[in-house]
């Protein structure tokens, strides 16, 4: 594979946020929100709910916020819910009333309980709406309903709809329309704000129809100034966690937001809000932001490519990730460093440190530090239970010591950036539960923490021209809400 090729789309957590910096002073200033209604105009993407942070398992809504250690050292529940990841976006409680008013566009049908004239001429239809409980199937929903199993068989038969009706969770909402004499109709199946699947019975059979709604986006602007930790800073701004992990991932890669902060840093972020009528759904993308650490300023600017694929940019086009993360665990601190004279603290005698040690709980998930190929998954005495990964020609990197591998993690597979390929431990010659990690450049170890990481890469050229075109506009608009910042503020 090319060593730039980094997929879109799997951010690592940020090393983040975890500022096991509590509760310290701090001056964050805030912050005008300015809204405007044109937000559709560098959006024409559909992906709209997208989650963020997110690889397959974290999309899914039961999915648990797996990659953090239990507890972390010095946490509290300040920090612990800045750990905890981004946020589901807030669709629950708009979901019922958005998804009736789908349905009343849709569907003018009679409500539940209409009063039943014993001569009205057309067929009349009962409409209920019912929200998956926890624990509900299709089949336990339908028994409640005193539906017939053969109805399911012919739903999930659908083509290609119906087998969504297999990822039903609870808060989502089936609506069933039925006849006089009970026969299911029609089912809605809302699975969110934005989406409705209507299935209509066609003599045994059900057609299926996708109705989506797109949200208004509106833009919105927060400007914060840090004293000592940039979450607090972004509550003070009024912005999400969830916007404010999504900010910090954006510039993970020249910032460490744990040790590099320092007061008087300061960000300017415009993102989007997404609206049903005038009900808020969730926030949408951040689509252009900067970031002031130590005098220096970083930009960045959502672009998504002709294939739809989204990502930062700097000003310049070059992508705002690198092809290696600098560390690969998360929430950790170093607690032997890359030493080629050591005095080795089990066998007291000289055994050069070939890497880096990184002191976690046991469990603390272990990520790859950049895309490649597994060639190495297994266990010998000194290493305990150890990956290596091959990325591209030149680079390699060894992980040592876990108390167990990732999930599918063996000797060929191909693993993504920030994937997890392991869980800390103290397996082999280790004192305390630690990650041992090695970084290879044509074989000869280099110091993780120093050696220069090559860039993900940047827009094709074939781009440019495009991306300049969108880029513009939103580095015009961050530069005006500066400037409307500096003018409320008298500079
Ligand atoms: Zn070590």
């Amino acid at each position: 594979m090319s060593l730039g090729s980094v997929n879109p789309g799997t951010f690592p957590r940020p090393h983040l946020i975890l500022i096991g910096v509590l509760t310290l002073l701090m001056t964050a200033f805030a912050v005008d929100q300015f809204s405007d209604d044109e937000g559709d105009r560098f959006n024409t993407e559909t992906v709209l709910l997208e989650l963020p942070g997110a690889d397959a398992a974290a999309a899914s809504p039961t999915a648990q916020p797996s990659a953090l250690p239990a507890a972390l050292p010095g946490d509290d529940a300040t920090t612990r819910l800045a750990a905890r990841g981004p946020a589901p976006l807030a669709i629950d409680a708009a979901q019922g009333s958005a998804a009736a008013a789908l349905l009343d566009a849709a569907d003018p049908t009679d409500l539940v309980g209409a009063t039943r004239a014993p001569a009205l001429p057309a067929p009349r239809l009962n409409v209920e709406q019912i929200q998956v409980r926890r624990g509900d199937n299709l089949s336990v929903i339908f028994k409640r309903q005193g539906l017939p199993a053969r109805d399911i068989h012919y739903l999930l038969a659908s083509e290609p709809l119906g087998r969504r009706l297999k990822n039903i969770f609870p808060g989502h909402s089936l609506t069933f329309s039925r006849a006089e004499d009970g026969t299911l109709v029609k089912l809605a199946y809302t699975p969110g704000p934005l989406e409705t699947l209507e299935f209509e019975r066609v003599g045994d059979d059900f057609v299926g129809r996708e109705l989506r709604q797109e949200p208004r986006r509106t833009r919105a602007y927060k400007h914060g100034v840090i004293d000592h930790s940039l979450f607090i800073a972004s509550q003070r701004a009024g912005l999400s966690d969830n916007v404010t992990m999504r900010l910090a991932q954006i510039f993970q890669w020249d910032i460490d937001f744990v040790l590099d902060i320092r007061q008087g840093d300061e960000f300017h972020v415009v993102f989007e809000e997404l609206y049903v009528g005038d009900e808020f759904i969730g926030h949408g993308d951040i689509l252009a932001a900067e970031f002031v650490n130590r005098g220096e300023s970083y930009r960045a600017i959502r672009y998504a490519d002709s294939h739809g694929r989204a990502d930062y940019y700097n000003p310049e086009g070059d992508s705002m990730r690198k092809a290696f993360l600098r560390a690969p665990v998360e929430f950790s601190r170093i607690s032997s460093n890359f030493n080629l004279r050591r005095i080795h603290p089990l066998f007291k005698r000289n055994m050069p440190h070939r890497g880096i040690d990184y002191a976690a709980p046991t469990g603390t998930p272990i990520l790859a530090a950049g895309d490649g190929r597994v060639v190495t998954a297994s266990r010998t005495k000194p290493n305990g239970n150890f990956v290596v990964i091959q990325h591209g020609e030149q680079f390699t990197t060894k992980y040592l010591h876990m108390s167990k591998f990732g999930r599918g993690i063996k000797s060929g597979v191909k693993v993504k950036q920030g994937q997890v390929i392991g869980y800390v431990g103290a397996t082999g010659w280790a004192s305390g539960p630690h990650l041992h990690y090695e970084f290879l450049v044509n074989g000869v170890h280099q110091n993780p923490r120093t050696v220069e990481l090559p860039d993900a890469e940047p827009i094709p050229r074939t781009e440019l021209a495009r991306f300049n075109e969108r880029a513009a506009p939103l580095l015009t608009l961050l530069d005006d809400f500066k400037q409307q910042v500096q003018l409320a503020y008298g500079g």
